[in-house]
């Protein structure tokens, strides 16, 4: 079989049995790979009534159409199950090279269910693969962990991923870590192995993929990356890495600022790009990318391969935090204790703004260094009341303090660092999206007319529909210029068959669609693609956005051109003739 392993891993944690299974072929051409099989796979096993964290949800870890080749850009991991932050349908995915390493074991993913008795890891050494006990690694933070797991597995060169004190404590953003820094980051993935008893999983495969026409797709990947990838629209990937966006954000006055109040941060430079340059001592690469965007920082003695341009916004700007290496540090304990970057900052400076509105007091203010630091621990151990608080997320935060106007969440998801005030189109994004407030599914940022609702409608879709297939090659996003044409010429190249860029198009509105279909079942409604009162009834401060504003009938009036867009009925749901023609 080209490009594909033909296997999937089945480890039932509850029974304690690990089988192999053909993978499904019929679904190949409908869903591909990513997260697209994987949630095919996923709304096939999974019941929409029961609770993420529950024993029997599955999660199911996938590998890219193309992972394991040298495409370009092609090694990320994906993962499907259910959120336990937003109980809808959640795809996360990370970078490095762990899900090339699954495939060269000899699986294209890995179905995992159950509840193990007491803390387990997986190991996976080809096709030998066993559940051993985790009990001497339950409580350790997750780079003591992955060195751990690497030392189990009798092999240094083996990919690892594992959780910290936050997912055994079930906190509903603990994120899962991989080959450090790398994180399953957002929606609680760390929290479904935490409920699973799941420490980790370490990966050694020494196999290979197969393709149909080595030397047309070597010739197809290599034009590719010269003539598309490695050209001005990406190389900014190389050269500055997403802190490049502080700046760009920041003049395009959307740039989230102490709780979504500025849509600039005055100070803005020290925790710029420049700054982050200066603090650079190494960079890193994912498995088959030239394009190399991990930059390692080091401040005072303190180094983290980071921040990224969310984390320098919610955990800088967004909580009044100027300094860079107090960022770095944040950063390095987030990825340590396992919890998500965005999230975290997120309801630190929801905290911070209730203290200055006078609502509650935490100890933590705009700008403060210390309380910010320590509090990241205590939310992730749980070890005070305030961190149990904060590890409510802004959500939780806002219903238990009667702060919910403060608290900037779709569908429980904490935003990304973009304001829609300042473009309908990131709003409207955000609402849609399968998973809550979401940068990754469509980004119009750079439309030149940000607030045009239905141009900004048009770009959504096709975003997301996109997206829906890019994500199913696990292609990394900061490939942004890759399109349905190239991949196409590469699957084809690859598998020996004609791949059209159609069908891969109509593929990524099918993803889209099985998705909401998901969540439709699962008591979701129109009335859940919505954005927070604090985004819908203030208006955005300082900048060239002062005074914008995206108001309740702004988002209506975009809901109902998008759901007539998509051939959806009023209240969001996919018409009959829209699903006979996604074979849905
Ligand atoms: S651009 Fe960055 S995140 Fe993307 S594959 Fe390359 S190194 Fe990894």
């Amino acid at each position: 079989m080209y490009l594909y392993a033909g296997k999937i891993l089945r480890v039932d944690l509850s029974a304690g049995t690990i089988t192999d299974e053909p993978l499904n072929r019929d679904w190949l051409r409908q869903f591909w790979g990513g997260w697209g099989l994987a949630a095919k796979y996923f709304t096939e096993l999974a019941n929409p009534a029961v609770d993420a964290l529950d024993a029997s949800t599955p999660m199911i870890f996938m590998t890219g159409a193309l992972a394991g080749t040298l495409a370009p850009l092609s090694g990320r991991f994906c993962m499907v199950s259910r959120s336990p932050q937003t109980g809808t349908i959640f795809e996360s995915n990370v970078g490095g090279s762990i899900g090339p390493e699954l495939k060269h074991a000899g699986y294209d993913g890995m179905i995992i269910t159950g509840r193990a008795a007491g803390p387990v890891f997986i190991s996976i050494n080809d096709a030998d693969v066993s559940i051993e006990d985790a009990g001497y690694l339950w409580g350790k933070p997750i780079f003591e962990t992955e060195k751990a797991l690497k030392a189990a597995s009798g092999c240094p060169a083996a990919k690892s991923m594992a959780i910290g004190p936050a997912g055994e404590n079930l906190i509903p953003f603990a994120c899962v870590g991989s080959e450090a820094y790398r994180q399953f980051g957002r929606g609680g993935v760390g929290a479904l192995f935490g409920s699973k008893n799941l420490k980790g999983v370490v990966i050694r495969g020494t196999g290979g993929i197969r393709v149909a026409d080595m030397e047309k797709f070597l010739s197809v990947a290599r034009t590719a990356s010269a003539e598309n990838l490695m050209t001005e629209a990406n190389l900014w990937a190389k050269t500055d890495g997403t802190p490049l966006i502080v700046n760009v954000t920041n003049e395009m006055g959307l740039h989230p600022t102490r709780n979504f109040t500025y849509g600039v941060n005055e100070d803005f430079g020290a925790i710029g790009t420049e700054s982050v340059k200066k603090a650079t001592i190494s960079q890193r690469a994912c498995i088959s990318c030239p394009l190399g965007c991990g930059k390692f920082t080091s401040v005072d003695g303190v180094a983290v391969e980071g921040p990224e341009y969310e984390t320098l916004c919610l955990g800088g700007s967004n909580c009044g935090m100027n300094d860079l290496g107090s960022i770095i540090k944040f950063n390095r304990t987030c990825d340590d204790w396992g919890v998500d970057t965005i999230t975290t900052g997120a309801t630190i400076a929801m905290a911070m703004d209730m203290k200055e509105m006078g609502l509650h007091d935490f100890g933590l203010e705009f700008g403060g260094k210390a309380e910010y630091l320590s509090v990241v621990e205590e939310i992730a151990t749980l070890s005070t009341d305030r961190g149990r608080d904060l590890a409510l997320g802004t959500r939780g935060l806002g219903e238990k303090y009667n702060a919910g106007h403060l608290a900037v969440n779709s569908k429980g998801l904490e935003f990304p660092a973009y304001d829609p005030r300042g473009n309908h189109g990131m709003g409207l994004a955000y609402a849609t999206s399968e998973r809550g407030a979401c940068h990754l599914r469509a980004f119009p940022l750079f439309s030149e007319t940000p607030f045009d609702h239905e141009a900004l409608v048009a770009e959504v879709v096709s975003g997301q529909n996109f997206n829906g297939i890019k994500w199913s090659m696990c292609i990394c996003d900061f490939w942004g210029s890759v399109n349905s044409t190239i991949l196409a010429d590469l699957l084809s190249a690859a598998l020996g068959e004609t791949v059209t860029s159609e069908e891969l198009d109509l593929a990524g509105e099918r993803i889209w669609n099985l998705a909401r279909l998901f969540n439709l079942k699962a008591g979701f409604t129109a009335k859940d693609d919505t954005l927070p009162d604090k985004i819908l009834k203030t208006a955005l401060k300082k900048g060239p956005n002062d005074g914008s504003t995206m108001t309740s009938a702004d988002l209506a009036d975009m809901k109902q051109r998008y759901y007539t867009s998509r051939e959806w009925d009023s209240n969001g749901v996919p018409t009959q003739a829209k699903r006979a023609a996604l074979s849905l």
